[in-house]
């Protein structure tokens, strides 16, 4: 069917076919199951709550938990407030989270519900806790939810009590549970006390241990939450996921931060490492260095399979500037760059990146789709795509190997326990799109050429 997409490309404004983003209550979800306890509540129709819970499902293989406040026509016209109360009641009563996280649908949004003066008129019972974030899906992304979702948090839960206790918060950004887990194994080589927010590792990448757990070991405590106000600095992860939660902190309770790329690949891995060398003044450990090592040994090794190979790079913004400067790094180019989520921020980041590797003739844009990105490769095709399933038809409809990293991938399974940021997330990368590229190699080349030792 995508053989059907024209070559001739329209500006287009009010229409966006294949979309590179979802809504935002699907973001606001993700960092709401990364908060020990938490029910993430969906204030809007079982058909919204429905998609996300499926969506994230799909994308993780694991059950995400979340309940609605069930809007029904008389919802839609009176408001949804008796809805959420009688809600936020039954949940406390049948499923007994400590917390409820409620964001808000396009529907409970546009009749403008105020969910804030609903929380203010609740029974709440003792010792437990109802936090609230606007998350209207015509604006934004997913990736707006998940930081709007983490100020919600920051703003109903967050103190400051004036004595410093000693720790480094770090907000991870839009990342698999696998890459938590690295991140966390970093932070702990590098002896750095942290809290990490959220985190949604032990939740979303949990054992099977033959019990159902509706609320799993891992989230991030309320108390840590809390005590964000008494961290010494914060380190946010993406430029573009992760400012306006470290802005907001900055702002309320004076704590300082440093804005970091995602650490995916070397230079952006070295920006991580060196940072919490500085905040725990401590060296980096034998075991890291020899990580970094590894990594560049492969990147030297796979360099005559990869040298000015072209990507087309697609998916959340910081995700897909940390894929394409990694690309940068083994001798690739990433001819287009797209992200679903309009912020410009992405543009310039990307003009950076090609200014710093001195790269030309490609192209980034925010806010657009796939339908785009597949009319480009069909004027000038690249050699991979990098991305999530929601590529899999270009990558059929024009034959080119699809590398899948980021969020959604819905048609493979294991990605989301591996990381991909870290020194060894990039090894992983680097075996991904160098196998993917060499077999291609296999698959074209003449029957005389295949070579058993590549
Ligand atoms: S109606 Fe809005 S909130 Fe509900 S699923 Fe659609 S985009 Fe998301």
């Amino acid at each position: 069917m995508l053989d059907l997409t024209p070559k001739t490309i329209y500006e287009r404004t009010a229409l966006r076919i294949n979309p590179c983003k979802t809504c935002q209550p699907v973001g606001a979800l993700y960092a709401a199951l990364g908060v020990h306890r938490c029910m993430p509540h969906s204030h809007g129709s079982q058909g919204c709550a429905s998609y996300h819970r499926t969506f994230l499902s799909r994308h993780f293989k694991e059950p995400a938990i979340a309940s609605t406040s069930s809007f029904t026509e008389g919802a839609s016209v009176f408001g949804g407030g008796s809805n959420v109360k009688t809600a936020v009641k039954n949940v406390f009563d049948i499923y007994d989270p400590d917390i409820i996280a409620i964001h808000t649908t396009c529907l409970s949004e546009t009749i403008g519900d105020d969910v804030n003066s609903y929380i203010s008129d609740m029974d709440i019972p003792d010792g437990k806790l109802v936090v609230q974030a606007s998350t209207p899906s015509y604006v934004g992304s997913h990736i707006n939810g998940f930081f709007n979702m983490m100020c919600g948090f920051i703003n109903y839960l967050t103190e400051k009590t004036g004595s410093p206790n000693g720790k480094t918060a770090v907000f991870p950004g839009f990342i698999n549970p696998g890459d938590m887990r690295e991140l966390k194994r970093l932070l702990s080589l590098m002896e750095t006390p942290f809290t990490m927010f959220p985190d949604t590792s032990a939740v979303m990448d949990a054992p099977m241990t033959g019990k159902y757990e509706m609320y799993p070991a891992g989230g991030t405590t309320l108390a840590e939450i809390k005590a964000l106000g008494d961290c010494s600095h914060i380190v946010a992860l993406g430029r573009i996921t992760s400012v306006e939660p470290a802005e907001l902190m900055k702002k309320k309770f004076k704590v300082p931060y440093t804005l970091l790329p995602l650490p995916i690949g070397v230079a952006a891995t070295d920006s991580f490492i060196t940072t919490l060398s500085k905040l725990s003044m401590r060296d980096v450990p034998a075991e890291i260095e020899e990580q970094r090592g590894q990594l560049i040994d492969i990147l030297l090794d796979s360099h005559p399979y990869t040298h000015e190979k072209t990507a087309a790079i697609y998916g959340d913004p910081d995700t897909v500037l940390g894929l394409a400067e990694f690309c940068l790094e083994m001798g690739m180019i990433p001819k287009y760059m797209i992200t679903g989520t309009p912020k410009e921020e992405f543009t310039k980041q990307a003009q950076a990146l090609f200014a710093k590797y001195g790269v030309e003739g490609c192209t980034a844009k925010a806010n657009a789709d796939l339908f785009e990105l597949h009319q480009w490769i069909k004027n000038e095709p690249v050699d991979v795509l990098i991305g999530t399933s929601y590529g899999k038809a270009i990558a059929k409809a024009e034959d080119i190997p699809l590398v899948r990293a980021g969020f959604p991938i819905l048609d493979r399974y294991v990605h989301s326990y591996l990381p991909l940021v870290g020194y060894v997330g990039a090894m992983r990368l680097a075996e991904l799109i160098t196998n993917a590229l060499m077999d291609r190699q296999d698959r074209d080349c003449a029957d005389e050429d295949l070579e058993t030792v590549m």
